[in-house]
């Protein structure tokens, strides 16, 4: 880091800053590339923290031992009157407060990372699966579903059947993921559904290929379009079904 201001935009993000200092310092990145891409970097790191595989839960006779310290701290002791209590009270409505605001305005200001993007997009795929709603419009007949999306979704995706290549289209819908409306094709390869998330691209681009829960996943970018496939077919034939959405698209 070179900039003169990255040990305040450092503290800023741990929410160290005062209220004076946390506007100056959210001034400093609002037009500062290097703290933004800090403030980015930082973001990703949190996002791959908070990862399920990075979760870990207490075997039951520590959670019980806990809850029972937690339980014995909160009752009222008749020797020493709420002295926790007064302090918690005191640390929550001064600094402790500016901070804890200061890092809620931080998150609401960066757009979500890559990373959460590509969870988002699994998620939601796996959402759809489970509610047996992977398509608002079913056809596999382009002439319809690429009018409907044109009326429902932000953007109108080329839509093309593979039913000829062993990918038929099911038909469509539209989604919200992190807060981006997209327009997702539903595709089926024997038993198994593929999602073909298309939104414009602004914003993080998720990774190229990734991996989640047992779920591939395979990201693009053409033209002003990201394109994102995720399945639980084989990876060699998400690779295939992403080669023919390419080629249709020259
Ligand atoms: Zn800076």
């Amino acid at each position: 880091m070179t900039c003169a201001e990255f040990e305040r935009t450092s503290a800023f993000l741990d929410g160290e800053l005062d209220a004076h200092a946390s506007v100056e310092a959210e001034r400093h990145i609002a037009g500062c590339q290097e703290c933004q891409a800090f403030a980015a970097s930082a973001a990703a790191l949190s996002d791959a923290l908070r990862a399920p595989t990075m979760r870990h839960h207490a075997p039951p006779a520590l959670r019980g031992r806990i809850l029972a310290e937690i339980t014995r701290a909160a009752a009222p002791s008749p020797a020493r009157p709420r002295p926790r209590a007064t302090f918690l009270w005191g640390a929550l409505s001064g600094a402790g407060a500016t901070s804890l605001a200061a890092a809620a305005l931080l998150v609401a200001l960066i757009p979500p990372s890559a990373s959460t993007l590509a969870v988002g997009l699994v998620d939601d795929h796996v959402r759809a699966l489970d509610r047996g709603a992977l398509v608002a419009v079913r056809s596999s007949d382009h002439h319809k579903v690429k009018p409907w999306l044109a009326s429902h979704a932000p953007l109108s995706p080329p839509v093309t059947n593979f039913a000829a290549q062993g990918f038929p289209l099911l038909g469509a819908r539209v989604d919200k993921v992190r807060g981006r409306p997209m327009a997702v094709l539903a595709y089926a390869q024997g038993a198994h559904e593929i999602d073909l998330y298309v939104w414009p691209a602004e914003g993080p681009a998720p990774p190229p290929s990734a991996e989640r829960h047992g779920f591939h996943e395979r990201a693009w970018t053409r033209g002003d379009l990201r394109f994102a496939a995720i399945s639980d077919v084989s990876p060699d034939a998400l690779t295939q079904f992403v080669g023919l959405v390419q080629q249709a698209g020259e």
